[in-house]
């Protein structure tokens, strides 16, 4: 990970030339010349660039009501992997679960081609730990919006899993598999709706899709859209909104990144007490996340959500 402070303003401020893009974000990121490890790797950058072009396609293959419920479907039901699972349950360990249930949301995480469990949480227990400091990989106010964005996670650096952050999950099998082979589930998933498009083409006609509309809006469009929502947590979230606690970082509360992201947006709260399966610490900050994983107790799939201490509660209420 980034351990220095990159000389950014001096590189923003140097160039009197018009720099590319690709000069632009090289200088955010901030490496010494002959460090190019934590700099965009702009060959394995391909993919994530190529999906945001692949939803240019909605051009040729149009919409159908069927394609784009597909989209909004998986767009939930992969948020809230990432919500209730990724962060909450791998990061924070808010709750606790079966190991068939913990694989199974897993699995649905890995196919939100955010990489695997081991990965996500190894990085987000260090942005905890240096949040808005020069080590942490994410830090709009160190780096700037758009390297907090998209451009942290593309470097050679961003890559590696730190095993020595995880050693709880490093213990799973199932889980190092879902982080070697991430690409995986992706390309299942996306040859999965590719091949639901063909069938549903020749079994429901009327329905108007294909395959390539499934694969456009199911897959391209919907994961794009939720990488976006989920990012902001990592911009928006360390930028706007109220500061309700003080703490050593910059993260906010913001009611319309919590609505998008199914409660993460309450991200001041979260950073002020880290370790609760709930975000939304009042009755109106909504946290749909919370609400399901309620649900998930209630039916016996989840256990021991751990809640937000009384002397928190009352602070918040402060
Ligand atoms: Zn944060
Ligand atoms: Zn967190």
């Amino acid at each position: 990970m980034n351990t220095h402070v990159p000389p950014t303003v001096q590189a923003k401020h140097d160039g009197r030339r018009k720099a590319s893009l690709r000069q632009w974000f090289d200088s955010r990121a901030g490496g010494g010349v002959d460090d190019r490890s934590d700099r965009i790797d702009w060959l394995r950058a391909g993919p994530f660039i190529a999906m945001h072009l692949a939803c240019i396609g909605v051009l040729w293959v149009g919409v159908s009501t069927v394609a784009l419920s597909t989209a909004i479907a998986l767009y939930a039901l992969r948020m809230f992997a990432l919500t209730g699972f990724y962060h909450r349950y791998f990061s924070h360990r808010a709750f606790r679960t079966s190991r068939t249930v913990q694989f199974v949301f897993a699995l649905i995480g890995a196919a939100c081609v955010q990489r695997g469990p081991l990965w996500w949480a190894a990085h987000h227990r260090h942005h905890h730990r240096y949040a808005d400091t020069a080590q942490d990989p994410h830090s709009p106010t160190v780096h700037g919006f758009l390297w907090s964005h998209a451009g942290w996670f593309l470097t050679p650096a961003a890559f590696l899993t730190d095993e020595s952050r995880v050693p709880d999950l490093v213990r799973y099998p199932e889980l190092r598999w879902l982080d070697r082979y991430d690409i995986a589930v992706p390309v299942a998933l996306a040859v999965a709706l590719y091949g639901l498009g063909v069938l549903l083409h020749w079994l429901a006609p009327s329905w108007g899709t294909s395959g390539g509309q499934m694969l456009v809006w199911g897959f391209f469009v919907s994961t794009v859209v939720l990488f976006h929502a989920t990012v902001t947590i990592n911009s928006l979230a360390h930028r706007f909104g109220r500061r309700r606690f003080v703490t050593r970082d910059d993260s906010r509360n913001n009611v319309w990144l919590a609505l998008i992201t199914f409660g993460e947006g309450w991200h001041n709260n979260h950073h002020f007490y880290p370790g609760a399966a709930r975000q939304g610490f009042r009755w109106w900050e909504i946290d749909l996340t919370w609400y399901a994983l309620r649900l998930m107790s209630a039916v016996g799939l989840v256990w021991d959500l751990k809640p937000v201490p009384a002397w928190v509660l009352h602070k918040a209420e402060g």
